[in-house]
């Protein structure tokens, strides 16, 4: 099996540029008002006047490549994902929190970036320019709006830049007792049942072994022992699959599928969790429920909800089996072909079964 984690993970190295500090009200619209990332390398950036920036550096982890944000006062009015070409993977726009707009900047695996010699520059009231790389092979410059120049030269201000490093722990999963638990995981279907069948013939058997083995991976180094009911492409019953479950006496089960709309719809997508019985069923589908809508933007939320399958209501332990979003929906099936989005499912499925165990075990 791929080994999809080292140590490397919770290894990040993060910079925190702070710039003039006035701060606008928080109802305003956004300080952002064009950006350009040119063919040197170099970010540009035109604010309003007197804006308060702050700018974040992550190296890459399993979820997401070398990333360079920037936070603008100010709301965002439409968020966007805006395609790189070279060595930007790709440029979304979003709003972090109510009031606040950010732009990230996701470089593709193989950039070489040394964000310790990086300074942004105030080349005026509302320009800055930072230089993020040396670009190896020419590429198409990539931007909204006009950043442009002033008439007549405005000196830089480089008095307002102080940096600071500080570690940033988005990414790191919580801890919970060691040796202490036993998660039994699901990969729903597998051999000749490949279970739904979505855009472009992507199959369900296939998507949910890859994020449960991944999932198994991630509470593995968090000292919770993980059974699989199935490694491969294998003929497995529905019953034996809850045997593994009751007769390892497993603190919590897991049945990871996708969906398939009737009809084939490409309109419908979505992510839902269901549980059999009790609270903390329910507990624990909630969990996973708010982790994975989390890493799914604007994939509709189906809510928790209460469901009949065998593999539920059978296991004598917290039983959940999630939908992890449609095969046969456009946005989700774009999604779940990408192993970057299947690492980025695995990392939230097993936050929400971390969290669940640190409330609950
Ligand atoms: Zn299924």
């Amino acid at each position: 099996m791929i080994r999809f984690l080292d140590n490397k993970l919770f290894r990040y190295l993060s910079i925190f540029l702070f710039l003039n500090s006035s701060i606008l009200p928080v109802k305003s619209s956004s300080a952002l008002a064009a950006w350009e990332i040119k063919t040197n390398g170099s970010l540009e950036l035109r604010t309003k006047s007197n804006t308060n920036l702050k700018a974040y550096f992550q190296k890459a982890n399993q979820i997401y490549g070398d990333r360079f944000w920037v936070d603008f006062t100010g709301e965002l009015k439409n968020p966007r994902t805006i395609k790189g070409n070279g060595p930007i993977k790709e440029i979304r726009l979003g709003k972090p929190n109510k009031g606040k707009t950010r732009l990230v900047i996701e470089f593709n695996e193989e950039t070489y970036l040394n964000p310790l010699t990086w300074q942004m520059v105030g080349l005026d009231q509302n320009r800055w320019r930072i230089k993020l790389f040396n670009p190896k092979y020419p590429f198409k410059k990539i931007g909204e709006g006009l950043v442009g120049k002033r008439r007549g030269t405005i000196k830089a201000n480089k008095n307002l830049i102080k940096t600071k490093k500080s570690d940033y722990d988005y990414f790191k999963l919580p801890d919970v007792k060691q040796n202490k638990f036993l998660v039994v995981i699901d990969p729903g279907h597998g051999g000749p049942d490949p279970g739904a069948i979505g855009i472009g013939g992507i199959r369900e058997t296939d998507v949910v072994l890859e994020v449960s083995k991944i999932v198994k991976e991630l509470l593995s180094d968090k000292g919770v022992e993980v059974r699989l009911t199935r490694k491969n492409e294998v003929d497995l019953d529905l019953p034996p699959r809850v045997s593994i479950a009751n007769n390892t006496d497993a603190d919590v089960f897991v049945s990871i599928h996708a969906n398939a709309s009737r009809g084939k719809r490409r309109d419908i997508n979505g992510l839902e969790t269901f549980y059999f019985r009790g609270w903390r069923g329910r507990l624990l589908a909630k969990n996973i429920q708010k982790q994975i809508l989390k890493v799914s933007p604007g994939s509709p939320d189906r809510g928790v909800k209460q469901g009949r399958f065998y593999v539920i209501k059978n296991t004598r332990m917290p039983a959940v089996l999630v939908e992890i979003g449609f095969l046969t929906g456009r946005l989700d099936a774009r999604r779940l072909e990408k192993t970057m989005h299947r690492k980025r499912l695995a990392y939230a499925i097993a936050k929400g079964i971390l969290e669940y165990l640190n409330k609950v075990g």
